[in-house]
């Protein structure tokens, strides 16, 4: 009786456990989920070179600091702001492959500020979606990669298969050659 008791007190806390570990929650894991980020996006050239730190915070400070620096007013699941304490802003509680979608895509507009002329938002947007497909890709989330085809925005999924079609005829290269020389239509 106890023995059955205690088994399943264990159980609980174990999948308890597993659920925390499967969403990111503090900085710290922020910080080292951009940093498995970074590491992937190296070799691709995607380097930017200076550290800046991930916030993860709350859904509602996200969305409050988002409009506050001038973004749209859209729902976002986290930003890169510039400038004024560079940083990467994230909500919490996000699955681990979302945080990765959202780190990758936030890190190359840190990226796009260094390397990129001034752009339209379905250049801008579809190649920081581009780069989230590859990083998902690469880390066998095939099948929220191939979701970003689908997203209502058509500035995010448009703007993807740009740079998707351009990298199945001409390749990768050809596909962030791009990005950091098209001009704003
Ligand atoms: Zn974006």
């Amino acid at each position: 009786m106890y023995r059955k008791f205690i088994l399943l007190i264990i159980i609980v806390i174990f999948l308890t456990s597993l659920s925390f570990a499967q969403t990111i929650n503090t900085d710290q894991q922020g910080d080292q989920l951009l940093a498995e980020v970074r590491t992937i996006l190296a070799p691709m050239g995607i380097i930017v070179n200076r550290n800046f730190p991930v916030f993860v915070r709350p859904y509602d400070d996200i969305q409050r600091q988002n409009i506050a620096k001038g973004g749209l007013s859209m729902e976002v699941a986290g930003f890169y702001k510039p400038y004024g304490g560079e940083a990467i802003w994230m909500m919490a509680g996000l699955p681990k492959y979302r945080a990765i979608s959202t780190l990758a895509h936030e890190y190359t507009h840190a990226w796009q500020t260094d390397n990129c002329p001034l752009q339209d938002r379905m250049l801008s947007e579809g190649f920081a979606t581009w780069v989230e497909y590859k990083v998902l890709t690469k880390m066998g989330y095939t099948t929220a990669a191939n979701q970003l085809f689908s997203g209502s925005n058509a500035d995010y999924s448009q703007g993807l298969k740009i740079f998707y079609n351009i990298e199945q005829k001409q390749g990768t290269q050809a596909a962030i050659d791009y990005a950091k020389t098209a001009k704003k239509p």
